[in-house]
């Protein structure tokens, strides 16, 4: 489909300049309208919305250079190209042209033939600066912009006027030049703006050309044009554009780098990672996105504050910057303009690489990543350890466009986080099924609470010797809607990295000591161990959070114990050490869970005011079966009573398990032999001996 012709308006007095305008603009192909005065063209702009004005500047009443100023004004008059028809010599209102709003010139007497090409030049570049979807303020700044310089030269260089807008020349009067030779007055131009002048007499076009000056320490940018302006002779205007330049730049730094690192942004990756899978697809190579999330990064952030955190981030992102460098013998690194890695936000980052052989070259710079960020930092004189976890996915097997490439590298890197974090992931199939059941699942955990989708079970711990129950742990249980009870092990990690643990955990104290006071009521004295995630265990106000549930439920703090892993007390030994010790001022009892799959030593134990241990399960599980766990069990009872702690073991399922922790000195234990988790109800049945029988399994041992 052909599109609409150009639509130009002609403003002259003279109605043979008219004629002459018209013709010659309808043979090159525009429609025209014309008007007779600046009065008749403004009323008419407004009614017709020309494409492009062509404007005399001598006209009886309102002038060019009014029209022209006013038109500038009017609701659509911003982006219009205007053409000012001026005399030949008059450099002063082509100045004024430029000062009213005027897009360009041209002389008079003007070349009729030239006059179609040169409208055609302007509408083009008017539709590609709209087409850059400049903002309508930045196309009023460029239409409306004056020159700087203008210089009419001899096609010899020699020069016969010239013209400086105040303040934007180095201190030139035109008594000094004129007459002289343009390379002697201006070097850096002269030689673009001879070859411009040349070729513009040549075909009679507007030649275009920008050069760059430095001047005192500070580089200028300059745009100019070349007209022609007589025989043999141009009219070179020069504007100062270092300021659009600068911006420009400032605008593209903004929008595809990150201000914090430097590094390149997600903008930025995405068009790389284009340009890679294009290449790709025609060179049939391979390219791999590998996704990078700092394990844990909250954490150091809540701990030692933002500036910590954004200052680990630069080293973080300097130091993948150098190691990728050196990696270019494994595989090629994308590395125009230092593009190798690119910030997403928070503590993402994403590395590209193409060009390698096979996939363990990948792998292998996904382990020289981990092993480079495995050497502590030093920021704000603290040292900080991190680690990193990787998904990788591949072009093309993985994903053919960009977004799925990097969708699924995020996939691969979730499973990294679920596999223990500081580890790689390649992607597969299968991710994508659990990846998106995690985001069902996150969206729906946001609205648990509120819907009151959680409650909690509690399971019996029992003396060993004497049979009787000796407190209950809370486990929480979430019932969804749709998908009925998920396990704690999918949704606590879930909550944890979405930030939800804290509010549910609070949900969880508040709920257990409420229980301990209902089942006090019924006469049941019982104490409550609750679970404190990592989490929850470095937030601000825990202490307040669980002596404000305490007292709400009128409980004493007796009656609550706190379970923490491993994991959990080594992460700051310093702060647990003065935390715990406040706990156990208060009263409150402290049990470290699942102990033995941490890596916490004695020496570090003695250090914490501990109650009791709970023996992982897995090791439970194989007490009798297997050798070593048998040895660590009874390693982890002698070891615990040598520092005064109790020993619970978790999971006891089998009479043959109760019996080897019989035998080896455990204190308590909790498991599906005596009971599972119950609902309160069922504890208070457990309690009035109608639930299990709990004596009567203990009496066969003794
Ligand atoms: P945990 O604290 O080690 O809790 C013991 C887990 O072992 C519970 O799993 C319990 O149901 C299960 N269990 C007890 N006896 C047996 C047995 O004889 N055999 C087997 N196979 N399992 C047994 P559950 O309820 O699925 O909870 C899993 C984990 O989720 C808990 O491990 C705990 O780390 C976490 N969790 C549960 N509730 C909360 C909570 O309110 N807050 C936090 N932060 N974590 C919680
Ligand atoms: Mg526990
Ligand atoms: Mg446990």
């Amino acid at each position: 489909m052909r599109e609409k012709d150009p639509f130009v308006l002609v403003v002259d007095d003279e109605e043979e300049m008219r004629f002459l305008a018209c013709e010659s603009l309808k043979g090159a192909g525009f429609s025209v309208e014309e008007a007779r005065d600046g009065v008749e063209a403004l009323s008419l702009f407004e009614r017709r919305k020309p494409d492009i004005v062509l404007l005399d500047v001598m006209m009886p009443g309102m002038d060019g250079f009014e029209a022209c100023a006013k038109l500038r004004n009017m609701p659509d008059g911003g982006q219009t190209p205007v053409l000012m028809m001026t005399g030949l010599d008059d450099i002063r209102s082509i100045h004024h042209a430029y000062e009213a709003g005027a897009t360009d010139f041209v002389t008079k007497p003007i070349n009729w033939v030239v006059l179609g090409h040169r409208v055609r030049y302007m509408w083009r570049a008017s539709q590609t600066v709209s087409n850059l979807r400049a903002s309508e303020a930045k196309n009023r700044a460029l239409v409306s912009a004056i020159p700087d310089l203008m210089v009419r030269v001899m096609k010899d260089g020699r020069i016969l006027s010239y013209v400086a807008a105040k303040g934007a020349d180095p201190g030139i009067e035109p008594q000094d030049i004129e007459g002289k030779n343009l390379p002697e007055v201006f070097p850096e131009l002269a030689e673009q703006a001879l070859g411009c002048i040349e070729l513009a007499l040549k075909n009679g076009e507007t030649q275009t050309f920008e050069y760059r000056v430095l001047r005192s320490g500070c580089m200028y940018y300059y745009e100019a044009r070349v007209v022609v302006s007589g025989e043999d002779e141009a009219l070179t205007i020069v504007r100062d554009v270092s300021n659009r330049k600068k911006a420009e730049e400032q605008i593209y730094y903004l929008a595809y780098y990150d201000s914090l690192t430097g590094l390149p942004n997600r903008q930025f990756l995405k068009e790389r990672l284009e340009k890679a899978i294009y290449r790709a697809r025609r060179h049939k190579e391979q390219v791999a996105a590998l996704f990078l999330d700092l394990d844990r990064f909250k954490r150091i952030n809540d701990t030692f504050g933002h500036s910590v955190g954004d200052g680990l981030l630069k080293d973080v992102s300097e130091r993948l910057v150098r190691c990728l460098r050196r990696s270019d013998s494994i595989a090629r690194v994308l590395d125009l303009n230092g593009t190798t890695v690119s910030r997403l936000g928070g503590d993402e980052f994403v590395v590209l690489l193409t060009d390698y052989s096979d996939i363990h070259d990948v792998a292998k710079v996904a382990q020289r990543i981990q092993n480079e960020l495995s050497m502590s930092f030093k920021v704000g004189g603290y040292e900080l350890f991190v680690s990193v976890s990787i998904g990788i996915s591949l072009y093309p097997s993985d994903g053919e466009d960009v977004e799925k490439l990097l969708k699924n590298a995020d996939i691969a890197m979730y499973h990294a986080k679920e596999n223990g974090r500081n580890n790689y992931q390649f992607y597969t199939e299968s991710m994508n099924a659990a990846a998106f059941e995690w985001l069902v699942m996150e969206n729906s955990l946001r609205k648990a609470l509120e819907n009151g989708e959680f409650n909690i079970h509690y399971q019996p711990q029992l003396d060993i010797r004497r049979g009787t129950v000796t407190g209950v742990e809370a486990l929480l249980r979430w019932r969804h809607p749709e998908f009925g009870l998920v396990p704690p092990s999918k949704f606590i990690p879930l909550a944890e990295e979405a930030g939800l643990i804290v509010p549910i955990g609070e949900y969880v104290l508040r709920a257990a000591c409420k229980q301990v006071k209902r089942w006090q009521e019924e006469g049941i004295s019982v104490t409550v161990a609750v679970n404190l995630s990592s989490r929850q265990f470095v937030q601000e106000g825990l202490l307040e959070a669980v002596s404000l549930a305490l007292s709400d439920a009128g409980i004493e703090p007796g009656c609550l114990k706190l379970e923490l892993t491993e994991g959990t007390v080594m992460q700051n030994v310093a702060e647990t050490v003065s935390a715990l010790h406040k706990f156990k001022a208060m009263g409150l009892g402290i049990l470290i869970d699942d102990f033995g799959t941490g890596y916490s030593s004695l020496s570090y134990l003695k250090r914490f005011p501990l109650d009791a241990l709970k023996i992982d399960r897995s090791f439970v599980k194989d007490i009798t079966t297997d050798q070593d766990d048998a040895a660590i069990t009874k390693t982890i009872i002698a070891m615990a009573h040598t520092l005064n702690l109790k020993v619970i073991a978790e999971g006891v399922e089998t009479q043959e398990q109760l019996d080897f922790l019989y035998e080896n000195g455990c204190d308590e234990i909790q498991g599906y032999l005596f009971s599972e988790p119950l609902p309160p109800e069922d504890i208070s049945r457990v309690f009035s001996g109608k639930g299990v029988s709990v004596r009567a399994r203990l009496a066969v041992k003794r």
